[in-house]
C-alpha cells in the first residue's frame, strides 16, 4: 500500500497542507506527523480517523488532530494509508477537551483516545492463514501429517481461516505449532487482516410483495390458493393479525422479523415456499441494539418547593457556569433534573447526566426512559463495543440529544451540550484511578460545560467539600437548597447501638446486637424490607491460626487474604490472587483456624440462621460480575422477592425503594478508621446515604449503626444531619493543615519490583521536585500503605500546590522533565512514576 503513495507528484500544491498530526493510541506525549498523500487530500479533516503504520510492523487507527505544512524535523514522515470516516469521529471541541485532560491530569493524549473512543470505533487485526498459492501438495518435499491435511482440507474451501477457525477444526486450543510447521513446509501464509471492529446488528425481516399488500383482490386469491394448506394459511394470518395491511397498506413495508412471524409449530419449509410463490418477500436489514423506549410518563407536578429550586437555579444560571443543588435524600432532586433537561432539549441543545455506575441500573434511569423515551441513550460501562459504538454514533446522528452515562461519557462526541448534571456529585466512583487519564469526571465535566459555554448542575445530599467551598465562600457555584423530603415522608430515626463490650466472633449472637435483631425482625413482621450495609466482601476478612497466629497472606502483596467460604478459597482484593483454604495452619501444623470479622458473606449467612423464614439478598462484587448483575437483584427486592439485602458501598447509593425501613450499618467504626484527609467527610457522606434508604414513603424509617465509640463526632453529626455545621467544622481543619479545597494535591507513586530500587528512585524523584521553584509543600516519599501490590513496591510524595492555574502548569510541565531524566539512568530505567491529580 505505501508504495502507491511516495510518488512525489501526488503531492499536493504548495499552500495546500502536506502535513497531519495523528493522535495515536500508545503512552507517548505527543502526536506524530505523517504525510497526507495527494489522493487523500480531499477526504482529510480535523477529528477523522485514518489508518496509518506505526513502528515497523504495527498499522493503528488514530485521529486527526491538526494539518499543516512543517515536514518534522527528525524524521521522514510516513504517509497516511487510508482515511476512514467521510463524516469525523471525533469533533474539534472533543480534541480540545482530550488536549485539556491530557495537559490537567499529566498524562498523554493517546491515553485520553484510548479511555475516550470506544475500542468498537478502532481497528482489530487478526492473524488469518491462507494457503499458498504456489503450493503443489504432490510436489512437496515435506510429509503432511494429519492434523495439517486438515487445516489444508479446510483452506480449499474456505479462502482465509482464523486462528480460531483452526482451533475449532482440529479441536485444540494449541494450534501455533501446527501453523508453524505448515509455513515452514511452505504450504500456508500467515497474514495481518485490519478489519472493522463494530459490526452492525442485521435481521431478516419478512414483508408481502408490494403487489399483494396494496391490492385486495390479489390477497383475496391467495387465500383461495392456500385452501387445504393450513400451515402457510396459518403464517399469512399471523402477518396480518400483526399488521394490518387492509387498513393501511404503507405499514407492510417495515415488515416483520423472522423470529416474530414464525410462531411456535410453524416450520421454515412453510414459509420458504410462501416466498417461492411470490407472496412474501425477506430482506435483510440493521437494526438498533438499543431499544425504542416509548415515552409513558404523564404530566408530573412538581411541588411548590421543587418550582422554587427550578426557578433558583435557572436564576443563577443567568450569572454563574455552575450551580450546586443541595438537596437532602428524598428531596426529589430527580424531578427537578427532569424539568431543566426538558426545557435544554427544547431550547435544540443537548444533555449530559452522569450517574454513578450503580444507580445506572435502577429507577432513576427507569424514571428518565418514562420521560424522554427513545431520545435518551444510556451509556453503560458494562456495555458491548457494538452497544457503545452505536450510543456513540446515535450522538452524532442527534439520534440521542440527552444521554445518562457512567464518568466515561463525558467522551462522547456532544457538539452543543447545553447543560451536563452530575449527579451525586460527591460520590468517589467519579474519579478514575487506573488506568490514565486519572480524572475526576465531574470536574471535568465542569471543563467540558466551560468549552461547549454550558451549564453544569451539581446534585447531592452530601456534598462534596470542593463543591460546597466554591458555592459559599469560594463564590464559583450558584447554591439551591432543598432541606426536605418530598410529600409526607421524613428522615429516618437514628440509634447507636453499643457494640463495645464484645470480644466474641458472631456479633449476630451476642447480646449488644439485640436492638439491630429487634428492628429487623419489627420489619420482617410488618412485611418490610431491611437493608443491611458492610463495605466488606467475602466470608470473613482473614483467617488466623488459634495456636501461633499465623494469618494468610498474599504472595504478591502486603495484605491478609480473605476467606470466601463459598469458594472454598482465601483471595486477594488487590491483585486477584487466590488458593485453596489451607486445612491446617502452615506453620505450625495446629488445626485451629479461626475466622476473623464478618463480610457481607458471613453475615448473610447468619441473618439465614437467625431469620429462616426471611429470604436473604446479597449484592456486592461477586454477586453482580455479569451484565445485568445488579438489575436482577434489585429488580428481585423491588419485587419484594428479598426481604433483606445484605452488601456493600454498592445499596448505600441512589435506591428508592419505599417498603424499607430499616437500615443497618453493620461496622460502623471501620468506615472511620481511613488515613486520609477526607475520611470524616467520607464517612459523613456514606453513613448519611445508606441512612437515606430508610423510611421513604409514609412510614418512618430506622437506622441502627454498631459502633464501639458511641460518643463519635461524626456519629452526632450525622444524626443531628446539619450538613452545614458539619462542613464547618471539617473545612476549619483542611484550611489550617493545608488540604483541599485550599491546596491542589498531586500523589505521585514510584513503583518498582524491588524495594530498594523504588525508595531510592522516590528519594531522587523527591530531591528533584523539592528543586522546582513554584510555591508548594513536598510530603515524603513514605511507603504508602499497602507496600507492595502484585510484587510491585511502592512509595509516595505528596504535592500541595497554591491553586492558582499558573503554578500548577508550571510545576506540571517540569515534573514530566524530571521523570523523564530520571528514568533516563540505567539503573531506573523500569521504574514507574503514577501521577494522580487530585487524587481521591
Ligand atoms: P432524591 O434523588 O432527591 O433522593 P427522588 O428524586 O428519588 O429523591 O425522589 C424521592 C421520591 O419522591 C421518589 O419516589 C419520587 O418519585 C417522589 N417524588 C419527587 N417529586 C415528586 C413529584 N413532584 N410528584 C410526585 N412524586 C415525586
Ligand atoms: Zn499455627
Ligand atoms: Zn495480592
Amino acid at each position: 500500500m505505501e508504495s502507491l503513495f511516495t510518488n512525489q507528484d501526488l503531492f499536493p500544491d504548495e499552500g495546500q497542507n502536506s502535513f497531519a498530526d495523528i493522535i495515536l493510541p500508545v503512552p507517548i506525549p505527543r502526536m506524530f506527523t505523517y504525510r497526507i498523500p495527494g489522493a487523500l487530500s480531499s477526504q482529510i479533516q480535523i477529528g477523522a480517523r485514518v489508518i496509518v503504520q506505526f513502528g515497523r510492523k504495527k498499522v493503528l487507527t488514530g485521529i486527526i488532530g491538526k494539518v499543516h505544512n512543517k515536514p518534522p524535523k527528525a524524521y521522514d514522515a510516513k504517509p497516511i494509508l487510508d482515511v476512514l470516516d467521510d463524516q469525523p469521529s471525533v469533533n474539534p471541541l472533543q480534541i480540545r477537551f482530550w488536549v485539556w485532560m491530557a495537559e490537567y491530569y499529566c498524562c498523554h493524549i493517546g491515553e485520553v483516545m484510548l479511555a475516550a473512543l470506544p475500542s468498537g470505533l478502532r481497528l482489530s487485526s487478526e492473524s488469518k492463514v491462507q494457503l499458498n498459492p504456489n503450493f503443489i501438495a504432490e510436489e512437496s518435499q515435506y510429509p503432511l501429517d494429519a492434523r495439517e491435511e486438515m487445516i489444508l482440507e479446510a483452506l480449499e474451501n474456505t479462502p482465509e481461516l482464523s486462528y480460531e477457525d483452526c482451533e475449532k477444526i482440529l479441536g485444540i486450543k494449541t494450534i501455533h505449532p501446527i501453523l508453524k510447521s505448515l509455513v515452514i513446509k511452505e504450504a500456508i501464509l500467515i497474514f495481518e487482516r485490519v478489519q472493522d471492529k463494530y459490526t452492525p446488528k442485521v435481521e431478516t425481516r419478512i414483508r408481502l410483495k408490494t403487489e399483494i399488500a396494496q391490492d385486495k383482490k390479489a390477497l383475496e386469491a391467495i387465500f383461495e390458493d392456500l385452501s387445504g394448506k393450513a400451515k402457510q394459511e396459518s403464517i399469512l394470518l399471523k402477518y396480518l393479525r400483526d399488521i394490518p395491511v387492509f387498513n393501511n397498506p404503507a405499514l407492510n413495508e417495515k415488515g416483520l422479523d423472522k423470529a416474530t412471524l414464525l410462531e411456535e409449530g410453524d416450520s421454515e419449509s412453510s414459509l420458504k415456499t410462501l416466498i417461492k410463490n411470490g407472496v412474501f418477500e425477506s430482506f435483510r436489514q440493521v437494526v438498533n441494539r438499543i431499544d425504542e423506549t416509548e415515552i409513558t410518563a404523564g404530566e408530573l407536578i412538581l411541588s411548590e418547593k421543587q418550582e422554587v429550586a427550578v426557578n433558583e437555579i435557572k436564576t443563577h444560571f443567568e450569572s454563574k457556569q455552575t450551580v450546586l443543588l443541595h438537596g437532602i435524600t428524598g428531596s426529589g432532586k430527580t424531578e427537578i433534573y427532569i424539568q431543566l433537561i426538558k426545557e435544554v432539549l427544547e431550547s435544540g441543545s443537548q444533555v449530559l447526566m452522569l450517574l454513578p455506575e450503580i444507580a445506572l441500573t435502577t429507577q432513576i434511569v427507569a424514571r428518565l426512559k418514562q420521560v424522554f423515551g427513545g431520545q435518551m441513550g444510556v451509556y453503560h460501562s458494562k456495555y458491548s463495543d457494538n452497544e457503545r459504538v452505536e450510543v456513540w454514533n446515535g450522538v452524532i446522528s442527534g439520534r440521542f440529544p440527552f444521554v445518562v452515562g457512567v464518568r466515561s461519557s463525558i467522551f462522547l462526541p456532544f457538539d452543543s451540550l447545553g447543560m451536563i448534571i452530575v449527579d451525586e456529585e460527591h460520590e468517589s466512583s467519579y474519579k478514575q484511578f487506573d488506568p490514565a487519564p486519572r480524572f475526576q469526571a465531574r470536574d471535568a465535566a465542569i471543563m467540558l460545560a466551560y468549552f461547549h459555554q454550558a451549564k453544569t448542575l451539581l446534585g447531592s445530599a452530601t456534598p462534596s467539600f470542593e463543591s460546597y467551598f466554591n458555592a459559599t465562600e469560594g463564590g464559583k457555584y450558584g447554591l439551591v437548597e432543598l432541606p426536605e423530603r418530598y410529600g409526607n415522608s421524613n428522615l429516618p430515626t437514628f440509634y447507636i447501638s453499643d457494640i463495645g463490650a464484645d470480644k466474641r466472633k458472631n456479633l449476630l449472637k451476642v447480646d449488644s446486637t439485640r436492638m439491630m435483631r429487634e428492628k429487623i425482625q419489627d420489619a420482617l413482621s410488618k412485611q418490610e424490607q431491611v437493608l443491611i450495609f458492610q463495605n466488606r466482601r467475602g466470608y470473613s476478612p482473614y483467617i488466623q491460626c488459634e495456636d501461633c497466629g499465623w494469618t494468610g497472606q498474599c504472595i504478591q502483596c502486603d495484605v491478609s487474604l480473605t476467606y470466601h467460604q463459598f469458594a472454598e478459597e482465601l483471595r486477594c482484593h488487590y491483585c486477584g490472587y487466590k488458593e485453596k483454604v489451607p486445612s491446617s495452619c502452615p506453620a505450625c501444623g495446629s488445626s485451629q483456624l479461626a475466622t476473623m470479622g464478618m463480610g457481607t458473606e458471613r453475615i448473610e449467612e447468619s441473618l439465614s440462621l437467625l431469620f429462616p423464614e426471611a429470604r436473604i439478598g446479597r449484592m456486592d462484587l461477586d454477586t453482580t460480575r455479569s451484565k445485568y448483575g445488579y438489575q436482577k437483584i434489585l429488580d428481585e427486592f423491588g419485587a419484594r422477592h428479598i426481604d433483606i439485602l445484605v452488601g456493600t458501598q454498592m445499596i448505600t447509593k441512589g435506591l428508592d425503594f419505599g417498603n424499607v425501613t430499616v437500615v443497618g450499618v453493620w461496622d460502623g467504626d471501620r468506615i472511620l478508621n481511613f488515613p486520609d484527609f477526607r475520611s470524616g467527610e467520607r464517612a459523613y457522606q456514606q453513613i448519611t446515604q445508606v441512612a437515606g434508604r430508610a423510611g421513604r414513603r409514609e412510614a418512618k424509617g430506622s437506622v441502627i449503626i454498631q459502633s464501639r465509640k458511641v460518643e463519635e463526632y461524626i456519629y452526632q453529626q450525622v444524626i443531628k444531619g446539619d450538613y452545614f455545621e458539619f462542613y464547618q467544622h471539617e473545612i476549619h481543619e483542611r484550611k489550617k493543615f493545608y488540604y483541599p479545597p485550599f491546596v491542589k494535591l498531586i500523589k505521585i507513586t514510584t513503583r518498582h519490583t524491588d524495594y530498594k530500587t523504588a525508595e531510592k528512585a522516590a528519594h531522587d524523584l523527591h530531591r528533584q521536585m523539592a528543586g522546582i521553584a513554584v510555591k508548594k509543600i513536598v510530603l515524603g516519599p513514605e511507603k504508602a500503605i499497602i507496600g507492595r501490590i502484585k510484587n510491585q513496591y511502592q512509595f509516595e510524595s505528596l504535592i500541595k500546590l497554591e491553586r492558582s492555574g499558573t503554578t500548577q502548569t508550571e510545576f506540571k510541565s517540569q515534573l514530566a522533565q524530571i521523570q523523564e531524566n530520571i528514568i533516563a539512568k540505567p539503573e531506573f530505567r523500569s521504574v514507574r512514576f503514577i501521577v494522580d491529580v487530585d487524587p481521591n
